[in-house]
């Protein structure tokens, strides 16, 4: 099992991880195989999507922020002020499997892994975890 610490600058924001998970899955000489990504957090998740053009991650944030806007009178935030950040969360998950062949990742051309933060800036563990 490895563990990533991947440091977040902005409050809400998408990191790409890929060269991480892929950099785990090479030290494990797993050849065939599942690499699961992992997130232990409440209120940041892993997705894997485009990692190309840029403004995909935007869009991504700029629709969830339309969808699920900050400090919309939710019950949590009596408590710390970060439901909507808990709501986005829980509807992108915590985690991704990704098959591995011949000692890789099984990514579409335009596809990568990453973090989606929607409470930092902080450092975030991600446990990658790859069974044979
Ligand atoms: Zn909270």
């Amino acid at each position: 099992m490895h563990v990533l610490r991947i440091r977040t600058n902005k409050s809400q924001e998408i990191i790409d991880i890929t060269s991480q998970v892929e950099e785990a899955v090479k030290k494990s000489k797993v050849k065939e195989g599942l690499c699961c990504v992992y997130a232990r957090h409440a209120t940041c998740a892993i997705i894997v999507n485009e990692n190309h053009d840029p403004s995909v991650c935007e869009d991504i944030l700029d629709m969830l922020n339309k969808l699920i806007p900050e400090h919309a009178a939710y019950k949590h935030d009596k408590i710390d002020s970060n439901a909507h950040a808990h709501i986005k969360a829980a509807i992108l998950g915590p985690g991704e499997v990704i098959p591995v062949k011949e000692g890789k990742l099984q990514l579409g051309k335009w596809q990568g892994i990453a973090l989606a933060e929607f409470d930092g800036p902080r450092e975030r563990e991600v446990i990658v975890d790859i069974v044979p």
